[in-house]
């Protein structure tokens, strides 16, 4: 069925993922062949901790877990701290991942940690991927703006994060309106990752600009997309399963800049079976995780 209204669409989502295959009796007579998944849960690949209301990290991470549990999002990546920072030095990177350390501190296992690194650092972001990740809780790094994908700095970071069985989420972007100085494209990320055939790497917002972003990386079989950022768009995450393949297509929602709604929207209501909504929403990102997760004695 469709839905009639986004009011429905948000009422029926925790019942759902709870793994209620019969909403209340309200909505009874719109339940049938309700399209979204009931098996394997939510987990969101991008979530941030700057734009969300609280005077502390662990306010902040208290406040998404609790718009998290009523979307029925079991587990959230967090990367970045309390305020958004283009090229941060290694004093603020440092500063950054404290804040996320005290967030997923406080989330009982439901939030992971992703490291934010800068290129433009090299030695301090290895540094910082030890301290982290080698030695602490985190599962993955963060790249945002402060070097083009395909900068040779990338590569001692793509390097050890393989080793570590890290996931890399790389933002990428195509703006019609130009580019920040050093913002990625998924074509830059394509070279990078002609590079690094070991790392698991994650095209970030799947380029905004998702019918060329997603051609750009469909050559690069260890590239996946993320579906985050940007409005829910009719026909992306079709494209993205028809050139992809379900198991290279990822869900996350870039909370709180974006709502949960509108981006669980692109995958509960896209045109394609309820097994791939299953691996999109959670199962291909268990798989990527998996491994760092049973290194470090955490559920999967
Ligand atoms: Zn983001």
């Amino acid at each position: 069925m469709e839905f009639t209204s986004r009011r429905l669409f948000l009422r029926a989502l925790p019942a759902i993922s709870a793994g209620v295959r019969c909403l209340p009796s309200h909505a009874e007579d719109e339940t049938d062949n309700f399209p979204f998944p009931i098996d394997g849960g939510i987990w969101d690949l991008h979530a941030h901790l700057a734009g969300m209301d609280g005077a502390t990290p662990q306010d902040r991470m208290r406040r998404i877990l609790n718009f998290a549990d009523r979307m029925g999002v079991e587990r959230l990546c967090v990367y970045m701290g309390m305020s958004f920072s283009y090229n941060p030095t290694p004093s603020e990177l440092r500063k950054q991942n404290d804040e996320v350390l005290q967030a997923i501190g406080v989330a009982q296992g439901r939030a992971l940690g992703f490291v934010y690194l800068n290129p433009m650092y090299p030695r301090e972001s290895l540094d910082e991927l030890e301290r982290c990740v080698a030695d602490g809780p985190m599962v993955g790094v963060k790249l945002w703006v402060s070097a083009l994908a395909n900068d040779a700095k990338l590569d001692a970071i793509l390097h050890r994060a393989a080793e570590l069985n890290a996931v890399v989420f790389q933002h990428t972007w195509i703006k019609t309106t130009g580019n920040l100085p050093h913002e990625s494209t998924p074509m830059d990320l394509a070279l990078l990752a002609q590079r690094h055939p070991q790392a698991k790497m994650i095209c970030g917002h799947a380029g905004g600009n998702w019918e060329l972003g997603i051609r750009a990386i469909r050559s690069q079989k260890h590239v996946l997309v993320e579906l985050g950022g940007g409005d829910p768009t009719s026909g992306f995450t079709e494209m993205a399963l028809r050139e992809l393949g379900a198991e290279r297509v990822v869900f996350g929602s870039d909370v709180p800049g974006r709502s949960f709604a509108s981006q669980l929207a692109k995958v509960a209501g896209a045109s394609i079976p309820p097994s791939a909504k299953s691996l999109i929403l959670a199962g291909n990102l268990k798989k990527l995780l998996r491994p760092i997760l049973q290194q470090k004695g955490l559920p999967v």
